[in-house]
């Protein structure tokens, strides 16, 4: 019989209606496929288990007394990225600069959670600060891909989509700021989806570059997706960013068909660069769909190209404030020094690693005086043309197919010594960061050599429903998802 830690969180609420398994048995599972596996994959940072096994009996207790559930999360187990504040938990962002650090209070996110009644299981590793696109900036180590253990998992939510992939969560709570979701979803074949900025609130999420960064779940499928989107999303008047839009019911927009949808193949996501079984997959993908019923044609993006340097002018600048705070007094590390600038500078030069620095001080420069036009406002100007670029093509289509990234995931320490090259393959997932717009991931097949490929489904704001009932009718057609989640790796590359 499968084991419980294999199964989706809408399946599993289902078996603990039924009564055919418990709260407790369920995060038992987690922590025990997490002891087998998390030395190989280090997906997770830090494990909350005495207190999970706890929230889990309660939850059984609930149940037991007849009361009804607080949610479809009730008493299921839920996995965070080390950049979201839950009070009482360290929130190091995967840097020395943090280590120590406890986080006072919950995000919005984490309220969220907890009224629904999941439970936080652990934190899940990333690159520090969210800054990456491997997970190899942690300063405390890689995590591996649980499709191949010398090969990186994506990022810079890695440890999150290596931990549901690999079955030691069910899903995860990620930020993306420039694919971190979708990228790493891709990577290790689950469901990741960047919703729309101002969806969700950012309270409570360390903050990289915050025009762009937006939280959102890791999951098994879309369904479970939706679930979580439904439970996080909402205004909250502590990001005056979030939005005050209804959430509608995401569950309901999913059904089995694309009639009289029109989805776009934006003809620059497909050039030059791009691995050949990636391309197959995607326009296998985009077929699939016309079978579904949509209408499928190109469109063009023709920005895309300057996207890429745009966005690592504004993320560094935007980062370069932000971790300001960071000096040896309020959080975490201390460097006593001679004085309050020799602090400062002993603990950053400590605390820090090179990514991190690299970014502060390129985001510093492009800020400074002689330069600002140069450099920062021309991005600002080619991201309100990226911007147009979605508009028109959502005036002819209402959602778009391309890949999630150029490449399938790539070998530890391939990209490391240089960081343009890692830079360059985010050049499909930034320009929806810097439009603003919502772009989910969801498997779509896997290359000769047994490694996950995804598609990215990219809607307007606050499309989440469209790009959600897109990716569930192609997923309920392939159920690639069952092939990535509910078997092992050596299993599938059997029957593939
Ligand atoms: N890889 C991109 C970066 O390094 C995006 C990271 C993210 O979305 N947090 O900035």
């Amino acid at each position: 019989m499968a084991r419980l830690s294999s199964f989706a969180l809408h399946e599993l609420s289902a078996k603990l209606a039924a009564g055919e398994c418990s709260s407790v048995e369920i995060v038992n599972d987690l922590l025990d496929a997490i002891a087998e596996r998390n030395g190989e994959l280090h997906a997770y940072l830090w494990l909350n288990a005495e207190e999970a096994r706890a929230a889990a009996a309660e939850a059984d207790r609930r149940r037991a007394a007849g009361e009804s559930p607080r949610s479809p999360l009730d008493g299921l187990p839920v996995a965070l990225k080390d950049n979201l504040s839950a009070r009482g938990q360290p929130c190091g962002c995967a840097s020395r600069i943090l280590e120590g650090y406890r986080a006072p209070y919950d995000a919005h996110v984490v309220e969220r959670l907890r009224a629904a009644g999941a439970i936080l299981l652990g934190r899940t590793n990333m690159d520090e600060f969210a800054m990456g696109s491997s997970t190899e900036n942690s300063a405390y180590g890689p995590t591996r891909n649980p499709w191949d253990s010398e090969r990186v998992p994506g990022g810079s939510s890695g440890g999150a989509a290596a931990a549901v992939a690999g079955g030691l969560a069910l899903a995860a709570l990620g930020s993306d700021t420039g694919g971190s979701i979708r990228q790493p979803a891709s990577f290790c074949g689950c469901v990741g989806l960047k919703p729309t900025y101002g969806r969700v609130s950012r309270y409570g999420l360390v903050a990289y570059a915050s025009s762009l960064d937006q939280i959102g779940p890791i999951a098994r499928d879309t369904r479970d997706a939706a679930r979580l989107l439904g439970i996080i999303a909402g205004r909250d008047a502590r990001d005056s960013t979030s939005l005050d839009a209804a959430v509608p019911d995401y569950e309901a927009a999913l059904g089995e068909r694309l009639d009289g949808l029109r989805l776009g193949l934006p003809r620059e996501y497909f050039g030059a660069g791009l691995d050949p079984e990636v391309e197959r997959a995607a326009r296998a993908a985009a077929e699939q769909c016309r079978a579904l019923g949509a209408e499928v044609f190109e469109v063009e993006l023709p920005h895309t190209p300057y996207a890429v340097a745009a966005y690592y002018l504004l993320a560094t600048a935007e980062a370069s404030a932000n971790l300001a705070r960071f000096d040896g007094v309020r959080y975490g590390r201390r460097v006593e020094g001679e004085d309050p600038t020799d602090l400062y500078q002993r603990t950053r030069a400590a605390g820090f690693g090179p990514e991190v620095k690299r970014r502060i001080i390129l985001g510093a420069f492009a800020l400074s005086h002689g330069y600002y036009d140069a450099y920062y406002l021309r991005a600002q100007k080619v991201r309100t043309l990226i911007r147009r670029d979605f508009e028109a093509a959502f005036e002819r289509c209402d959602a778009l197919l391309a890949p999630v990234a150029p490449t399938p995931a790539y070998r530890l320490g391939e990209k490391t010594d240089n960081p343009l090259a890692m830079y360059l393959g985010d050049i499909l997932t930034i320009p929806v960061n810097l439009a603003g717009i919502c772009g989910l991931s969801v498997p779509c097949g896997f290359t000769p050599g047994g490694l996950p490929i995804g598609l990215q489904i990219i809607a307007p704001a606050l499309g989440e429903e469209r790009a959600l009932r897109v990716g569930h009718a192609y997923e309920q057609a392939t159920r690639w998802m069952e092939k990535t989640s509910h078997a092992s790796p050596s299993a599938i590359r059997g029957q593939r």
